[in-house]
């Protein structure tokens, strides 16, 4: 495989756009993207024509604008190119206009009440900022979604927006410590964890097929306990499952870099080299679109879920996050001195001060029922927000604070003790796994996001409030008299009131519980009570004022979080009803019969059948427990569908309906470890997590 030259062939990119463009026009289109402004539809059918063209050269039939509603997952609609011509003929066709801008049914997309189904217009509109593609058999357009009124409706346009927001307000901040530059873009890497598990298994569990995750499941003898999974060898079939995922992502101009085993058995992981947000985000909806349908061709089957396992990690994703100027310079780099590099101090702590202060926002960018199996359960960072510095730049800003000067701890040299092996520098700060907000040497690593997670949302509110943060700078130091000496007082301030969010320990323990909520910080614990807050005046002035979000964008984001909560929990507590009534309890029912059948045969003949008898009556036990749990589990469950108010009714499934799902678990997980293997109705965790 020529790796260069597949790279990127199935993007309409700016190579291409060269060669089908006129000079004239590239320059054009170029120069429009750049300014923001919208093209002209003589430039649009030019475009739309030459698209085709290529579309066509690389077996497209159909076109689709590509577009990403608030479903987690993107959505396409393909039209094909065929329009008729006279005589029975048809020839292929595409308009500037149908390149530009398309209709959807925006009532049938989750859109919290801005569209009821009778008004059910909604259009997509092209981002030229991302490039086409071409996917099965469809070029694909990515496009910006939205209701009738206007009202944004997907998750690409307040990220958009707060792109711009952000830019514009470091471009400020930029301009007053000497530095012009035109635009900041908002660089990302998301590296993204998965599990591969066989699809003959997969098709027997119902929970997997409706709901991405186990609902019952004892624990096998083995899990991550070894820790030999992590990095460990690639088996061939996985292997094969990763070589032709990176080459499809290669064509589709992903830049897939890295690929391992991740902690728990049949745990992966994909990162690909970072760009710029909106592209990072369009891409990785892509990788984890490519990724279930390759593993399908493999007959396996990609869980994305954040926690398809009780007992082993979960799946996240982490969001490596930092911001770069048009020339290229990373604004995150400290450089050798981040002691005497004032603007790279400003901004640092700019970032703390929007992390303090919108702690909630962050930790509701990242709530989903899923993710609530991750944060706070010992693996995943927890639920409270901080933010990890390492030694030194702590160093730094504590000196700062107590007016003492800065010892530079110099760089070690790493002997380690064999001559042949090179000596290296030894990086200042050491690494914090724990750490929900992490400053990794050059760019911030978010590691709250759940592995299902569309990244927009997230970068959406990292740019809303660290926009925030730069606007209150540049105000206070716009009227500045002696510029040096206010941004140092500057610094100072912030750190003293914004330190109690750095936090360099273990994020995993108790203490910082405690410690945490000495210090004020939120521990929003679960999706319901971190939803709560999104739509405080607070939140809703913040992400107004910045343009990212208007009133009503919030609260449909909000009911359709909250809705999205109570159907998912009502999901899998119908899976699980349907699993134990109809598989797990009639097996047992079996097994316990035919160890009745036991006992009377062999009393018959006069042995001792106490193993029957006690393994009967334990049996027997767990049945009459799980029984009970069925009924009130669909009590509960069928009182919170019937609660209209889906603010209400998330408290209900929270409070209610999980704890029961929790404890009819907890009965079959210990029926399955003593019932016989051939009666247990689908695979176990054995078989699911080493079959691969
Ligand atoms: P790890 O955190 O596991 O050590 P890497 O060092 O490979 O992983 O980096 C993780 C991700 O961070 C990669 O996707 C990488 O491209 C991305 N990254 C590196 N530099 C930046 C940056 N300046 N902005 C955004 N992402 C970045
Ligand atoms: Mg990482």
């Amino acid at each position: 495989m020529n790796i260069p030259e597949i790279f990127g062939s199935l993007v309409f990119n700016d190579g291409v756009m060269r060669d089908r463009l006129s000079a004239d026009v590239y320059e054009k289109f170029k120069a429009l993207v750049k300014a923001g402004e919208p093209l002209p539809l003589e430039i649009a059918n030019v475009i739309a024509d030459a698209m085709k063209d290529w579309a066509i050269s690389k077996g497209a039939t159909h076109y689709t604008h590509w577009f990403q509603p608030m479903t987690g997952i993107t959505a396409e609609k393909h039209d094909s190119f065929i329009t008729p011509s006279g005589n029975g003929e048809v020839i292929m066709k595409f308009s500037g206009k149908e390149l530009i801008k398309g209709e959807s049914d925006a009532s049938s997309f989750p859109n919290g009440g801005l569209r009821s189904t009778f008004e059910a217009r909604g259009y997509t509109a092209w981002d030229p900022t991302c490039y086409a593609f071409v996917k099965d058999g469809a070029l694909c357009i990515p496009t910006a979604f939205c209701a009738y009124s206007g009202q944004v409706l997907d998750e690409k346009t307040p990220l958009l927006r707060a792109c711009k927001t952000l830019s514009n307000q470091t471009v400020r901040l930029l301009r007053l410590f000497g530095k012009e530059t035109a635009s900041v873009i908002t660089t990302v890497g998301p590296e993204q964890e998965y599990f591969l598990i066989d699809k003959q298994y997969y098709l027997k569990r119902k929970d997997l097929i409706f709901t991405g995750r186990t609902l019952f499941g004892a624990k096998p003898p083995k899990g991550q306990d070894l820790e030999d999974h992590y990095f460990g060898t690639i088996r061939p079939r996985v292997l094969k499952f990763m070589e032709e995922l990176d080459e499809q992502l290669w064509k589709l101009g992903v830049v897939a870099k890295t690929r391992h085993n991740e902690a728990a058995p049949a745990q992966h992981e994909l990162a690909p080299v970072f760009s710029v947000v909106n592209v990072a985000c369009d891409h990785n909806q892509l990788t984890m679109e490519l990724m279930k349908k390759i593993a399908d061709k493999h007959d396996l089957v990609c869980l994305l879920h954040e926690k398809p396992f009780a007992g082993v990690n979960g799946s996240g994703k982490h969001d490596n996050w930092s911001l770069c100027t048009e020339e290229g310079e990373n604004l995150l780099n400290p450089g050798k001195k981040p002691e005497e590099n004032l603007l790279f101090l400003t901004i640092l702590c700019a970032v703390m001060k929007a992390v303090d202060e919108h702690q909630d926002l962050l930790r509701i960018s990242v709530a989903s029922p899923g993710n609530d199996h991750r944060l706070g359960a010992n693996e995943a960072p927890p639920a409270i927000i901080s933010m990890y510095l390492g030694d030194e730049l702590s160093g730094i800003l504590e000196s700062i604070g107590n007016d003492t000067v800065y010892e530079h701890k110099k760089a070690t040299k790493m002997n380690m003790g064999v001559d042949v092996i090179p000596t290296f520098m030894q990086d200042t700060s050491d690494r914090n796994r724990t750490s929900p907000f992490a400053f990794t040497g050059n760019k911030f690593e978010f590691r709250m996001l759940g592995s299902m997670a569309n990244v927009s949302f997230p970068n959406t509110i990292i740019n809303a409030a660290v926009s925030e943060a730069f606007d209150e700078f540049s105000t206070k130091l716009e009227n500045s008299t002696d510029f040096i000496a206010d941004v140092k007082a500057l610094i100072k301030d912030t750190y003293l009131k914004h330190k109690r969010i750095l936090f360099n320990g273990n994020g995993y323990s108790d203490e910082w519980t405690a410690e945490a909520q000495r210090r004020g910080l939120l521990n929003l614990r679960d999706t319901p009570t971190a939803l709560s807050r999104l739509v405080t005046i607070k939140n809703i002035r913040m992400l107004e004022k910045y343009g990212v979000y208007s009133p009503a964008e919030v609260h449909a984001r909000h009911e359709i979080l909250t809705e999205h909560y109570c159907k998912v929990v009502n999901i899998e507590a119908l899976t699980m009803l349907e699993m134990a009534n109809r598989e797990i309890l009639p097996a047992c029912m079996r097994f316990a019969s035919d160890l009745a059948i036991g006992v009377k045969n062999k009393e018959k003949v006069g042995v001792t059948c106490y193993a029957e008898r006690d393994l009967l009556t334990r049996v027997s036990e767990l049945v009459d427990k799980a029984y009970a749990m069925t009924r009130t589990l669909t009590d509960y469950a069928t009182t919170a569908k019937a609660i209209k108010d889906c603010s209400v009714a998330i408290c209900d499934y929270r409070d209610k309906v999980i704890p029961a799902m929790n404890e009819l678990r907890e009965a079959c997980d210990a029926l399955e470890v003593i019932v016989g293997k051939d009666y247990w109705p689908f695979p176990t965790y054995s078989d699911l997590l080493f079959s691969v």
